[in-house]
């Protein structure tokens, strides 16, 4: 049995709305882009949602329109895919990593260590699904204490009057805490819809607005004109008969995204509670096989008030080490069940060896990396297929060992 490890979820609604967007004659950002941009706002209950080319580009422009510049910091997670701090670097300041706790996120009490005057946003990962401690985050940004360390450089800044909690919230679209989906939760949110993530526009993101202080109906005008370089005007609206003429009023970026791309993640987004409580099977299926063996040490057990979006099945092995999980997954790559690390930690990557980042820094990042084997997890997955998969992991892991011990 050959098991992919996230094939997108493509059927006959995802295919009919592509259809249907290619034969309108029109196929760049416009009313599917619109459209889908609604039923975010509507879904995750906040006032502004800007689609844009992916997460990205909209960190980088979401951190622009905070106006963050050379020698500021942003505090990132050592753990997590590098596009967490490619933002950062993208718009101009400086990523500051910090280890993750034993669930896997941002260590709440290192990010409050971590913060100084130059501190501009906090970007928070919720790893796999999981949501990040945002009450604990806001109340340290809150805080008389840290809000007195925030030094404001320009008018976005001053009314804001603390640090920005920016969520990577690649993974957790469907993400709640008590009720609340993490977008409500956080100042701005920003998805990927990334081919792998769990609703996708084959490339693509947004850009979510919960800003307090802010008018944020307002600001998604500003936001929307940036993902168009800062043109009056976008293509749909330049296009009607007469409408031609146009203004170019700041420096912005090029990353909107096409109506092509919005029909797929509209589609799979209508039917997403759906897709959710078949993710949300596989999960537990997983956790409840799986919990028979004294080495495996599974993702947190979701409880009513801190719901996941079971976006990945991040099993860490103990013991283990860090060539016999790799063994373990070219192991199952012979038997055709492709599985995945999530995340090599940042400070391994040369870009960031290179900038003077050092892993030793981060030892609970580099001590879950090195156990960390994900597995297969999507909706198409059947009972049977998530059964096979445990059967081999199980026993690949003690063919492993056993040769090892036998070494020995
Ligand atoms: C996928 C991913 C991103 C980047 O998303 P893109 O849309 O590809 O830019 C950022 N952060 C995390 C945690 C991701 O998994």
């Amino acid at each position: 049995m050959k098991i992919t490890f996230s094939p997108p979820y493509i059927d006959d609604d995802v295919i009919s709305s592509v259809e249907e967007s290619l034969r309108s004659g029109w196929i760049t950002t416009g009313p599917k882009v619109k459209e889908l941009e609604e039923e975010l706002e509507r879904r995750l209950g906040v006032d502004a949602c800007i689609c844009v080319n992916s997460w990205t580009s909209g960190a980088t422009l979401a951190l622009r329109w905070l106006g963050v510049k050379e020698g500021d910091e942003v505090i990132v997670p050592a753990y997590t895919y590098c596009a967490t701090a490619m933002a950062v670097i993208d718009a101009g300041a400086k990523p500051v990593m910090v280890d993750i706790n034993d669930e896997m996120t941002l260590d709440v009490e290192k990010m409050k260590q971590a913060i100084t005057s130059k501190t501009k946003a906090i970007i928070p990962v919720d790893l796999g699904g999981q949501p990040c401690a945002y009450d604990k985050i806001r109340e340290i940004v809150e805080s008389e204490e840290i809000k007195s360390l925030f030094n404001p450089e320009n008018e976005n800044q001053e009314k804001l009057g603390r640090i920005l909690i920016l969520s990577d919230s690649a993974h957790s679209i469907g993400a709640k805490i008590g009720g609340k989906n993490i977008a409500n939760l956080v100042d701005i949110c920003v998805l990927s819809f990334h081919a792998v993530k769990n609703i996708t526009s084959a490339e693509g993101g947004a850009i979510c607005l919960n800003l307090e202080t802010f008018d944020n109906k307002a600001l998604k005008v500003w936001y929307k004109m940036m993902t168009l370089n800062g043109q009056t005007k976008d293509a749909f609206a330049k296009n009607q008969a007469g409408a031609w003429r146009y203004d170019i009023v700041a420096q912005g970026m090029k990353i909107n995204m096409p109506d092509v791309n919005a029909a797929i993640a509209l589609a799979q987004l209508k039917k997403y509670d759906y897709l959710l409580s078949e993710r949300k099977r596989v999960y537990e299926l997983y956790r409840k096989l799986l919990g028979e063996y004294h080495w495996a040490i599974l993702p947190q057990q979701n409880i009513p008030y801190i719901q996941s979006s079971y976006h990945l099945f991040p099993l860490r092995i103990n013991p283990i080490t860090e060539s016999q999980r790799d063994e373990l997954i070219a192991e199952l790559a012979k038997r055709e069940i492709a599985t995945n690390v999530h995340y090599i930690p940042m400070p391994c990557l040369t870009l960031f060896k290179q900038a003077g980042y050092k892993i030793e820094d981060y030892p609970k990042s580099w001590d879950t990396y090195k156990r960390e084997i994900t597995l297969p997890l999507y909706p198409q997955l059947s009972n049977l297929q998530v059964e096979y998969i445990v059967r081999n992991v199980v026993d690949a892991y003690y063919k492993i060992m056993d040769k090892d011990i036998k070494v020995i």
